[in-house]
């Protein structure tokens, strides 16, 4: 970077020996199962290079993604024979696909036939147990339907493995009958809340995501995966308040009292969304700052009264627990991770 360049007064701090430590601790609750990850969405939001670049080094065999472009990119960093298109082929698709090196991610009968058609070498299957997404219908699909692919891994997705529900059981032994008989190289069925499921849902690769990024998939994992993320924002301005002061947008903030408020560099264009009105919170020498009022496009205002030394220019953390941020504001963690805005910084510690 020149010198030039200009000083962003927010940045996503990320732990990058805390994502390897969730990668690892996913691969041992995998069992005899190898854990790949899913670096789909920039890898959750925090970059898919950095994160699979890292989890590479730490052993992980295999990423999945969402589309060719992303599979291109990341195959600048990593073997492309490393990468699974999830989202499949279309037509537009086949030049890259064909010689890029990654495998996709076959959801349909007419993708199976476009692939054969193309003479594309190794592919992966998606069947559909029971979640209605992606993936080859159980209707349409036989062993003997993918019988001349060089197919690597079958798979198939679970809908509800974040929850104790007999739907987790039924797309088990769909995926039992299903893959029996299939020659394949591995079976897999199992995203970061299959993994705690146990033993029968982890087949010979499981598919992380959230859990690597520090996201509880499940209550069984928490005893494993910590926090990666931690945005925080500079303080552009601290102001006293007097009872009877209206803040921001709306005026959905009135002090009842004298306080003191800053306001900070982080608003909604960052992913820290309206929802986290009057709802949030920031740190700051492990003082809770709730968030006053309504959360605008660059800035959010704060209740530094508990730490009066707070002055322009310091930073705070603000509240990314994704299981309490979560709480507080409505979005889910994945929603949490993958909205974090590119105008933040992205800075691995
Ligand atoms: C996103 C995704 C995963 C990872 O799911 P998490 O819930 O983030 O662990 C695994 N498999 C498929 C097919 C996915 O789309």
């Amino acid at each position: 970077m020149s010198d030039l360049s200009g000083h962003l007064p927010l940045r996503v701090k990320l732990n990058g020996a805390a994502l390897v430590n969730n990668w690892r601790a996913l691969d041992r609750l995998s069992g005899a199962a190898k854990a790949g990850a899913a670096v789909k969405a920039n890898g959750y939001g925090l970059g898919a290079v950095e994160v699979a670049t890292r989890l590479i080094d730490a052993g992980c065999p295999h990423f999945f993604v969402a589309h060719w472009r992303e599979a291109e990119e990341l195959s600048a960093h990593i073997p492309a024979t490393a990468i699974s298109v999830l989202n499949g082929v279309l037509p537009e698709d086949r030049a890259l696909a064909t010689s890029l090196g990654a495998r996709p991610v076959l959801n349909s009968t007419r993708q199976v036939k476009l692939w054969q058609s193309w003479d594309g070498g190794g592919c992966d299957v998606m069947i559909d147990t029971g979640m209605n997404r992606l993936g080859i219908a159980a209707a349409d699909w036989s062993a003997d339907f993918v019988a001349g692919l060089d197919l690597h891994i079958l798979m198939s997705h679970l809908a509800s493995a974040d929850t104790d529900v007999t739907q987790n059981v039924a797309q088990h032994e769909a995926f039992m009958e299903m893959s029996a008989g299939v020659v394949c190289r591995a079976r897999s069925l199992a995203n970061s809340a299959g993994i705690a499921l146990g033993a029968d849902y982890h087949f010979d690769m499981t598919r992380p995501g959230l859990a690597l990024y520090g996201g509880l998939a499940r209550p069984e994992l928490g005893d494993h995966i910590t926090q990666v993320a931690q945005p925080q924002a500079q303080v552009l301005q601290v102001r006293a308040l007097k009872p009877g002061d209206k803040l921001g947008y709306n005026a959905l903030f009135e002090a009842d009292r004298p306080m003191t408020a800053a306001v900070v560099a982080i608003g909604y264009a960052d992913g820290y969304l309206r929802s986290f009105t009057n709802a949030g919170q920031c740190f700051a020498n492990g003082k809770s700052l709730p968030v006053l009022g309504r959360v605008s496009m660059d800035l959010t205002i704060i209740d530094v009264s508990a730490a009066p030394d707070l002055q322009e220019g310091d930073w705070v953390d603000v509240d990314y627990d994704l299981a309490r941020a979560s709480a507080q504001s409505g979005l889910s963690p994945y929603e949490l991770l993958t909205g974090m805005g590119q105008r933040m910084q992205r800075l691995w510690v």
